[in-house]
């Protein structure tokens, strides 16, 4: 029978990976708490609504790229596509918001059905930053430092640079947009073809095409930073003095807009050139109308989600993956006959007891010295503990190093988790 496979687009991340992720997600925590980020956990289906609402019903997302469906009620629930959505959600539905600031995190899977490539899944995951009632452009800015903090801790420092915008008031965009669509209009048949349709549809995303007769029509359209409202353009020269201040680089990239409609005023993402097109590793905005679209009270808000594989794959091309950073045992606890099972389990507790930091594991499932120690040396442990009858009858351990030349000791087993310790220092 042919065997089922995973579903494309959707990976599993295999035990070789994993110490990766738990290296990335350590750094991100511990950073995040430094800030003072809470973490929030929120389901991975939400109804259907919640995204059209939010995301807007004419992005790619929304269009054509959500795994929606109806559940056995017959209510259309969709598999989140992004955190921000339903972070508003929960933040509102629990009165995280009432009155208080808020400075929230949280990380999984998000969906989107999307034509897989490098860097580009449907099943991938996010980390993501959100902000709650801070209206000033002080909080864009720490959230920018904090990146950047994140990519010199990650040893990225040099690979990512960051783009930011103002893509002004919903207001100011909304005259701007009638601007670009007037201007257009009349190169409409030069356009490529997403870009015709999207005149009609989301004409601010036509300033993303990468088609080259559509750049260049471009080239002589009204820009974005000539119609921005007074408080925007306020807004945005604060965060870039308060960005100078701080050390932190950036260009402004006017014709960065973002896909989803919730942005407004401040816009940025942190982009690579060592990964090809799919560069962008974190990104994010302000979006202080979100809140009360969903139905909360007038909320300021801004945030940011990172690839978590798009920043593996770029730790993992430059080779900045610390050789601290794998799945290896510390120590290989070998049994040889029955009898010592259980003293060998009993050695092994006591080791965990008094070196709660190393990686202790036990053999099990006997077999003869020869294939415990192939074992032992698979784990990638510094360490074998040999425990045969004899050792068990003189109350010793033997004590192996398999990553260097030095020789096997015997020492008395009461002795045996000091010599670890101290053999580690080493
Ligand atoms: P892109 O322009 O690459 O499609 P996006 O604007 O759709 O990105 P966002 O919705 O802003 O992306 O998501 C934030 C980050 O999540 C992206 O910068 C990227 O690192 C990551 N990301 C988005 N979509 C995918 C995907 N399908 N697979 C892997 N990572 C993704
Ligand atoms: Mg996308």
């Amino acid at each position: 029978m042919a065997k089922i496979q995973a579903i494309r687009g959707m990976n599993d991340i295999l035990p070789e990976q994993t110490p990766t992720w738990q290296y990335l997600e350590a750094t991100v925590r511990n950073l995040l708490r430094q800030y003072g980020y809470q973490e929030i956990r929120m389901p991975i289906v939400e109804q259907t609504d919640l995204f059209k609402r939010s995301i807007g019903e004419v992005t790619d997302i929304v269009e054509k790229e959500m795994y929606t469906f109806d559940d056995r009620n017959g209510d259309s629930l969709t598999l989140r596509p992004e955190g921000t959505a339903g972070c508003v959600r929960a933040a509102e539905e629990h009165g995280l918001l009432f009155n208080q600031t808020r400075r929230l995190w949280y990380s999984g899977p998000m969906f989107r059905h999307e034509r897989p490539q490098k860097g580009r899944y449907r099943q991938f995951h996010q980390i993501g930053v959100e902000c709650f009632g801070m209206a000033g452009p002080d909080i864009d800015a720490e959230l920018l430092m904090l990146t950047a903090r994140l990519w010199k801790t990650l040893g990225l420092s040099g690979h990512t640079r960051l783009e930011i915008n103002s893509i002004g008031s919903a207001q100011s965009r909304k005259v701007y947009r009638d601007a670009l669509v007037d201007y257009l209009s009349g190169y409409a048949s030069e356009l490529d073809p997403d870009s015709q349709r999207r005149l009609t549809t989301n004409p601010l995303r036509i300033l993303d095409s990468k088609d080259p007769g559509t750049r260049s029509i471009l080239e002589n359209a009204p820009r974005l930073d000539d119609y921005l409202d007074d408080d925007s353009r306020a807004h945005f020269d604060r965060l870039r003095e308060l960005l100078d201040a701080a050390g932190v680089s950036y260009t402004v990239n006017p014709a960065l807009v973002r896909g989803l409609d919730y942005y407004g005023k401040t816009v940025f993402e942190w982009i690579t050139d060592s990964l090809g097109a799919q560069g962008t590793v974190c990104a994010g905005g302000r979006y202080d109308g979100l809140v009360e679209q969903l139905g909360g009270k007038p909320t300021c808000a801004v945030g940011f989600a990172m690839g978590v594989e798009r920043l593996i794959l770029l730790l993992e091309t430059l080779d900045l993956i610390p050789d601290s950073v794998n799945g290896d045992a510390d120590v290989y606890v070998t049994a040889m006959g029955d009898a010592t099972v259980a003293p060998a389990l009993a050695l092994a507790e006591s080791l965990r007891d008094q070196l709660p930091g190393r990686v202790v594991v036990t053999h099990c499932g006997g077999g003869s010295f020869k294939s415990q120690m192939k074992k032992a040396d698979r784990s990638g442990a510094r360490y074998a503990v040999i425990l045969g009858e004899n050792e068990l009858a003189n109350g010793t351990v033997g004590l192996k190093p398999l990553r260097s030349e030095e020789p096997q000791r015997e020492l008395p087993r009461t002795a045996l988790a000091q010599a670890l310790a101290a053999a580690f220092e080493h």
